[in-house]
């Protein structure tokens, strides 16, 4: 059966490193190479940060929810907020694409969730919002690009 995990916490910056090592904590589950884990706390990590500096641009009365389903070897994760959203997500997830490039974000994140897991879907959350979702299989050999 698979196994699952949830975790809302409160938009401020302190609690990117708490869910980051949740979701780790339950990877362990399915013993991932020390290389794969650090791909996805990194995912989660990018993914946590742009719902709390870019969706709630810093109020700390939002909420951001992260799941975790883990399906034989494969896990995937859910990072959603209730914030402002984004009107073009195609342009969004380009690489240099950034908002905030006066506070030296290099808009960079959706490329490195890109890349460092196997899929990568962006979403509106309905009514507001956003939805990142992302998947890696932990038991899968590694890309000939590696
Ligand atoms: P970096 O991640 O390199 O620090 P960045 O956050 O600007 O820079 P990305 O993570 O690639 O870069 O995000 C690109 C842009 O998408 C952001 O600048 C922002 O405009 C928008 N964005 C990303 N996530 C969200 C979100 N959860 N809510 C609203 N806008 C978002
Ligand atoms: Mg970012």
């Amino acid at each position: 059966m698979d196994n699952f995990m949830s975790l809302k916490i409160k938009a401020v910056s302190e609690n990117e490193a708490f869910a980051r090592s949740a979701v780790a904590a339950f990877c362990v589950g399915a013993n991932p190479t020390v290389d794969k884990l650090d791909d996805v706390k990194t995912a989660v990590s990018e993914a946590v940060t742009n719902s709390i500096v870019h969706g709630y641009e810093n109020n700390p009365d939002g909420v951001v929810e992260i799941t975790a389903i883990l399906s034989g070897s494969t896990i995937h994760i859910e990072v959603t907020d209730t914030g402002v959203g984004i009107a073009d997500i195609e342009r969004a997830r380009a690489p240099f694409f950034t908002t905030k490039a006066d506070e030296e974000r290099s808009g960079m994140g959706f490329t490195v969730m890109e890349s460092y897991m196997d899929s990568l879907s962006v979403e509106p959350n309905e009514p507001r919002g956003l939805t990142v979702r992302m998947s890696k299989d932990f038991a899968a050999s590694k890309k000939a690009t590696e």
